[in-house]
């Protein structure tokens, strides 16, 4: 099959069954378009579509985001995951409004230079909203492209990556640049999928060699598999007596960087010695179910303690909150603290409306 016959094939599929009614497919400027890729990076599209509604309607534009707290960004972020995307987004915004007057470069070697926007990302947004022929070699891209050429090994060796750029360089057409980008996500979202592509429904169904080997599944390789290293951490969910919870503000960098979360301590850590050191008292000390949470590169494993303390034992300095679980206040929580809050909130004995008209101790002005 021939460059122009490929590309020819996608297009008269996606004019037939592409998507068109995604929401960053309204309206498409640089910054939606931008907005959508960084999300959509590593999460589905049907898990996309609310954050992404939200975060436009809060932050229209790339000056709006540019002005925007770190905590609203991580705020609106919260639940989607690796927030160091959000944190580059913000960067870069900030960038694009104090160094390009607000305007995102205009070619994908110049894009590809912003914070967090990688390769892929910068021909997304360079074809998606300018219409310049651009090439994109996202993770569905590379699953097509992998079995139309039945390429082996895996995409994260740079070999392997390169022969993909290669193949991604050779297909991308001249005209309709935008409609051939969206059309390849969509296949590979859509019937090249990673466990059960639809083979029969392909546009490229006649010259792809992994379906004519019969084994599309194979391609593109996974990972090498390795074992992941295992760490433990005391979480201690301190509640005063208002049933608010103690949050401290992470450090930007490393993980969960500018996110709100309880105090982490070592697993062998003294929790009397954390409490004294920090003015407060347990009245009581209640272990909940542990919690593993997954990183990239090793799994942590979270032992929540609900430590009841006196009211008033301590003010929230700057870093620091008393954060009130049935007012809660628009902070960046990592995935796993909210679901840890939510614990909490369910032990917690619930006070009457009368009880918690007031914002204990401290708000997010004080941070
Ligand atoms: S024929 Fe099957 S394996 Fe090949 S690109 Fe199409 S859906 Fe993927």
């Amino acid at each position: 099959m021939s460059p122009g016959d490929f590309s020819s094939a996608v297009l008269d599929w996606f004019d037939r069954h592409g998507r068109k009614d995604l929401p960053w497919q309204e309206n498409m400027t640089p910054y939606r378009v931008w907005v959508s890729e960084i999300m959509l990076q590593q999460t589905q599209v049907a898990t996309v579509i609310p954050y992404y509604q939200r975060f436009m309607q809060a932050l229209p534009t790339v000056e709006a985001l540019a002005e925007a707290s770190a905590d609203e960004v991580l705020h609106l972020w919260t639940g989607l995951g690796y927030y160091s995307r959000a944190r580059n987004l913000h960067k870069t915004a900030k960038l694009v409004v104090d160094q390009h007057d607000g305007e995102f470069p205009r070619s994908a070697a110049e894009l590809a230079e912003l914070p967090g926007i990688g390769e892929s990302t910068a021909g997304a947004i360079a074809s998606l909203s300018m219409g310049q022929r651009a090439p994109i070699l996202d993770g569905n891209v590379k699953r097509v492209l992998a079995r139309f050429k039945a390429v082996s090994g895996w995409p994260g060796e740079r070999s392997v990556q390169l022969r993909l750029w290669e193949l991604a360089e050779l297909y991308t057409p001249q005209a309709r640049v935008a409609d051939y980008t969206q059309a390849m996500m969509d296949l590979g979202a859509t019937l090249c999928t990673r466990s059960k592509p639809s083979c029969l429904l392909c546009p490229l169904q006649a010259a792809c060699q992994a379906r004519l080997q019969g084994t599309p599944a194979a391609y593109p390789q996974a990972r090498p598999r390795k074992i992941m290293p295992v760490r433990a951490c005391l979480m201690p969910l301190v509640v005063d007596g208002q049933g608010a919870v103690w949050l401290e503000r992470r450090p930007d960098s490393g993980l969960w960087g500018g996110l709100w979360c309880p105090p982490q301590l070592d697993a062998d850590a003294d929790l009397d010695e954390w409490l004294a050191g920090n003015s407060l008292a347990a009245r009581d000390v209640q272990p909940l179910d542990p919690l593993r949470h997954t990183f990239s590169h090793f799994h942590l494993d979270i032992h929540p303690l609900l430590v009841r303390v006196e009211p008033g034992d301590a003010v929230a300095e700057t870093g620091q909150v008393w954060y009130n679980l049935r007012q809660p206040t628009r902070l960046g929580l990592a995935a796993p603290v909210k679901v840890l809050l939510e614990r909490a909130q369910r032990h917690i004995q619930p006070v009457s409306d009368s009880e918690v008209t007031h914002v204990p101790h401290g708000d997010v002005s004080q941070v």
